[in-house]
């Protein structure tokens, strides 16, 4: 079969890797200049380094297993997360079950309550049973408000923004369970491969390669061909040449927005659950530092006014001589595209930033500074709404021969690569026809 790829993101590759592996004529188109999608890597301090912050956790199997696969199970490490939490000014540690039991800003009672809830929701069994509810609906109801305040309401706050309170109670329990398996005595210990995920990227570009498939750098697809409710193929465009590639099937992977653009032929039922779909924008800078910013890996900023949500000291994380000695921190936010900070250049977000990350470490400067990065990506978080099992896109989109597999499909995960590797396999299985599963925890 010649089979076309929209996407040469984790998805994408994975799907390339399992279908040119079985014989079939793979083609894969990415927009980029680059392979990786959200995962993508970029040049810094001598190797690599994810232009997202990333880690693996302990339930990530699926991806774990396609790593063993590829040879590269050696390049895995599993190190301490040391996380931290600002509330009301003041930095506390809150990585261990006693760190809570020492968090000031909830009452006494609170804190017991809060560790009973989470332990409960750990062993939760039918996810299910719990996705008709918001999780503000859920967490004001099993617990004192200050719960919600303090802890759950001003984390969704601080990831999804004017939607948090419309965010589905599955979607807080899979990631507390999700957290579940990377969690020890000492508290949580996070995956990472040495080299960056870059190592997992190009091994599955190879792949499709060596298996006789082709990988096609900046050849952004603008229109996806149907004929008479048939996949015919995909117009490409490399520089100024625009050309048509015949295809038996098509499998995209890119954001919902960008199938409703480049597919306007698609069944009217599927495009208006695409267009329903809502994203948070991610917006990250990287800072390449001469000093330790603060003492965490990871530090949620949940308080309104800062115009950051989270730190990741990734040489907290991954040992600084691995990066010539330098401090890498990433310094995230989720966004709507509409947002005003998304117009900000590079240099008008770190000024921005700046007497915010003084309040973090008074000694940080701006001469700390010996490069930055900006990155953004529209599509970085799908908000899931209650009773999203009703809502999520089909992979079988009504035209034959063209497949959907992208990260409004991954539920009740959270978005991850371990799931758009399952995306990958599950679309691979599809497309020959077979039965998927649809998840690896349910
Ligand atoms: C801020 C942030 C932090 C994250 N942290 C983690 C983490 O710690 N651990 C973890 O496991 N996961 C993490 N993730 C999620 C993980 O990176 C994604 O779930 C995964 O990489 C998604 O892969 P994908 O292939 O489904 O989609 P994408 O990576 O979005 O791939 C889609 C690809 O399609 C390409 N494309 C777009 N339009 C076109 C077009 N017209 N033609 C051709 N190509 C096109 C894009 O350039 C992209 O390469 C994070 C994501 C973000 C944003």
């Amino acid at each position: 079969m010649r089979i076309g790829i929209v996407g040469g993101g984790i998805a994408g590759l994975t799907a390339g890797h399992r279908l040119a592996a079985a014989g079939h004529d793979v083609t894969l188109f990415e927009a980029e200049s680059e392979l990786g999608g959200q995962a993508g890597t970029f040049p810094i301090a001598g190797t690599r380094l994810e232009r997202f912050y990333h880690h693996l956790f302990h339930s990530d199997t699926t991806v774990l297993d396609l790593i063993e696969e590829l040879g590269l199970g050696d390049r895995m490490v599993w190190n301490e997360n040391r996380a931290g939490y600002l509330y009301g000014g003041h930095v506390y540690d809150l990585a261990t079950p006693l760190d809570l039991l020492r968090f000031g800003p909830l009452p006494f009672h609170a804190r017991i309550i809060l560790g009973l809830q989470t332990l409960w929701l750990q062993q939760f069994g039918d996810w299910r049973k719990l996705e008709k509810l918001t999780a503000k609906e859920w967490v004001l109801k099993h617990g004192p408000r200050s719960i919600y305040d303090v802890v759950w309401g001003a984390l969704l706050q601080s990831k999804f923004g004017d939607y948090a309170d419309q965010v589905s109670m599955a979607w807080l329990l899979t990631k507390i369970q999700v957290r579940r398996s990377s969690n020890r005595e000492f508290g949580e210990t996070l995956g990472y491969m040495m080299g960056s995920f870059q190592l997992l990227i190009d091994a599955l570009g190879h792949s499709i390669e060596e298996h006789g498939g082709q990988v096609h750098l900046s050849s952004p697809v603008e229109r996806v061909l149907i004929e008479n409710g048939r996949i015919q193929g995909l117009a490409v465009r490399k520089a100024d040449d625009l050309r048509e590639h015949r295809f038996d099937a098509v499998i995209m992977t890119v954001g919902s927005p960008v199938v409703l653009r480049i597919a306007p032929d698609l069944p009217e039922e599927l495009r208006s659950l695409l267009a329903s779909q809502v994203y948070q924008g991610a917006q990250v800078m990287v800072l390449e530092l001469n000093s330790s910013l603060v003492p965490y890996y990871w530090l949620s900023v949940p308080e309104p006014g800062i115009p950051f949500v989270v730190t990741l000291e990734h040489t907290n994380f991954v040992r600084e001589e691995h990066y010539q000695g330098r401090r890498i921190v990433y310094i995230g936010s989720y966004l709507s595209p509409d947002h005003p900070q998304y117009a900000l250049s590079q240099e008008e977000l770190l000024a921005l930033y700046t007497p915010y990350l003084q309040q973090l470490n008074p000694d940080f400067a701006p001469s700390w500074v010996i490069h930055s990065w900006l990155f953004r990506d529209p599509y970085g978080q799908p908000i899931i709404t209650p009773n999203y099992s009703t809502q999520m896109p089909p992979h079988l989109t009504g035209i034959e021969g063209l497949y959907l597999a992208n990260t409004t499909q991954i539920y009740p995960e959270d978005r991850g690569i371990n799931y758009a590797v399952l995306l990958g396999n599950t679309i691979a299985t599809i497309v020959q026809g077979g039965e998927a599963r649809a998840s690896n925890r349910w």
